[in-house]
């Protein structure tokens, strides 16, 4: 009898313990925010723990129940679902499927996994169901930003560059071409600073939607950056042909864009044009020559299409080769000044002179600063070579203002480059003061380019060299967008009328008037005129007439060597 009792206390001790077990096992189930399904292939057993209910209206108790669940998701993912709900048919030990639920609002992970016997029967297998749609959610946007650019809704630059290089493949294969246009709003800047960067986005964004309406399988187009977009066509022709996505460029640029701001803009764009085979065999190269073409038709005036072909490989090649040996020059120093007299055009006295960098190359004698000037801008080198003119035209002048008592002007062009350091005004000022000049005696010259960046930083510099005495010309008047209604907002004392408009001055009628006025112009604004590249004696005597302050040019001296300058001095 009492080992009956003992029998029974055991089994209610084995009991108690049992329960304890599966009361915690379920309370983890519980717990979790997946649902289980488990199956005992032994005891033929099936049972739904977890969050079972959250996720489905139906109870599993036979294992024909389970069919239930491929009527929860969506057909293309019926076949991969049952494949891992019996994966113990394939002998797997474990599967995993991801499904989009038939209502296609929720994605349900299943994992499955099977414990085997020794002898390699199955003997359990358990079921979790997880929703990831959040995680889905948050993947497809990453997987979205990825490939595309958020703001326009085209490729993004990785991924255009990634689809270019595919097609450049095909098109080796195939022997067809592949056409790059990189396009470029242009005056974006002034869309920009002038109403704002969220206008700015609505053009671009607007202007992207209407690039992705010209493409298809053949033509992809990304928005790289700003405002600046690229198209590649596989197997160019026809309607899917640089000149007719051109076309339909030139027709939708002839209206204007209408922004939710209310304003009605209307653009033009510059685009460049590179194909491969010809111009480049590899993605980037082929963006890069669309890139310089697209620039050179923006330096020579805008709404323009440029072809990359032969010549321009070569400039760009020969630049290159300037470049490089312009790291050499600035590193062994071969630069000389120039000087260039500039006279009273009145009493032809001399009024100042204008330092002019010269550049001593061993093999091709001197090269010009029209040529390597440009190029050191692009690349920074104007920087030490700005700094070297500056410092060796201000001693210069020094000397020559001790060794001759006279002073005149001496005036120094200045790149915008050189202007947007920080340390611009101290430079200068830190000249003046280590040369002991009189600021009154420097003048700097500066271009319409130095003030597109940014007007407000630069004319706040000038304003403050201005303001300690130092002198300011602005070079090349009319070769830049020259509006004369901003001239009075310029802190400038000197305005230069560009070569072009005295070489034709007194053979084209609109130059004559636009010249003169100018000069009228300058003299109401309390400037000083001076006429750039005057050879004619003609030339001189009618701009003397006309009012024009200062003469230079190759009439009264050319730019010369600092001795030459020191004959001049003594005769003076
Ligand atoms: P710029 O400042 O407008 O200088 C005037 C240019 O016109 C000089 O060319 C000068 O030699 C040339 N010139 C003057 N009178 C005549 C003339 O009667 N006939 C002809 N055909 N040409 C004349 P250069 O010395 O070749 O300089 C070209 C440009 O390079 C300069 O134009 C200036 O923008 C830039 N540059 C020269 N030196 C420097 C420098 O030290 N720093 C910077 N940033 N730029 C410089
Ligand atoms: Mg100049
Ligand atoms: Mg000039």
């Amino acid at each position: 009898m009492s080992e009956l009792h003992y029998q029974v206390d055991l089994l209610k001790a084995m009991n108690q313990k049992l329960s304890g077990r599966e009361r915690m096992y379920r309370l983890v189930c519980d717990n979790t925010a997946n649902a289980f399904l488990y199956c005992s292939f032994e005891r033929n057993e099936i049972a739904t723990l977890g969050k079972w209910k959250d996720f489905f209206s139906f109870e599993v108790s036979d294992i024909r129940d389970m069919a239930h669940l491929f009527e929860e998701v969506d057909d293309p993912y019926v076949v991969p679902l049952r494949e891992a709900l019996f994966a113990e048919k394939s002998g797997k030990e474990s599967a995993v499927v991801e499904c989009m639920r038939r209502d296609r609002k929720q994605w349900l992970k299943f994992q499955v996994r099977i414990v085997y016997d020794e002898s390699g029967q199955p003997t359990d297998k358990i079921i979790s169901i997880e929703d990831i749609t959040k995680f889905k959610s948050q993947n497809d946007e990453l997987a979205y930003m990825a490939y595309y650019d958020e703001l326009t809704g085209l490729y993004n630059r990785n991924y255009f560059v990634r689809e270019l290089a595919g097609l450049i493949r095909k098109a080796a294969e195939t022997n067809a071409a592949v056409s790059v246009m990189i396009i470029d709003i242009d005056d974006f800047k002034k869309v920009n600073d002038g109403l704002g960067i969220v206008v700015g986005d609505e053009l671009i964004q607007q202007f992207g939607s209407f690039l992705k309406e010209l493409t298809d399988h053949d033509v992809i187009a990304s928005h790289f950056t700003s405002d600046l977009y690229c198209i590649a066509i596989y197997d160019p022709v026809g309607t899917k042909s640089v000149e007719h996505i051109h076309r339909q460029i030139r027709t939708r640029t002839r209206e204007a864009f209408r922004l939710s701001s209310g304003h009605a803009l209307q653009i033009t764009v510059s685009i460049g044009v590179a194909e491969y085979p010809e111009a480049a065999s590899s993605a980037l190269e082929l963006i890069n020559c669309a890139e310089i073409v697209m620039f050179k038709g923006k330096n020579m005036g805008k709404n323009t299409i440029q072809y990359f072909d032969t010549p321009i490989l070569n400039e760009f090649i020969h630049n290159i080769e300037i470049e490089n040996k312009l790291k050499e020059a600035v590193f062994y120093n071969n630069f000389l000044l120039y000087y260039q007299p500039q006279f009273y055009a009145g009493n032809k006295k001399l009024r100042g002179v204008e330092a002019l960098i010269r550049w001593k190359d061993g093999n091709n004698g001197m090269i010009s600063p029209s040529v390597f000037i440009p190029i050191a801008e692009k690349n920074g080198a104007i920087i030490p070579i700005g700094s070297w003119v500056v410092e060796r035209s201000i001693e210069q002048y020094a000397r020559w203002s001790r060794q001759y008592g006279k002073h005149f002007i001496l005036s120094i062009n200045i790149s915008a480059l050189q202007c947007g350091k920080e340390d611009f005004v101290d430079s200068i000022l830190g000249m003046i003061k280590k040369y002991d000049v009189q600021p009154s005696e420097i003048e700097l010259e500066i271009t319409e380019s130095i003030l597109i960046d940014d007007f407000e930083a630069v004319s706040s510099k000038l304003k403050l060299l201005r303001k300690h005495g130092i002198r300011i010309s602005l070079d090349d008047f009319g070769t830049g967008f020259s509006s004369l209604s901003y001239l009075k907002k310029l802190p400038i004392d000197t305005l230069k009328i560009d070569k072009s408009f005295i070489d034709t001055v007194l053979t084209d009628s609109p130059t004559r008037i636009i010249t003169e006025s100018i000069i009228n112009m300058v003299k109401t604004l309390g400037f000083e005129s001076v006429a750039e590249g005057v050879e004619a004696e003609q030339q001189y005597r009618y701009l003397h007439a006309v009012g024009c302050d200062v003469i230079q040019g190759y009439l009264l001296g050319k730019p010369q060597t600092a001795e030459d300058i020191e004959r001049l001095l003594q005769e003076a």
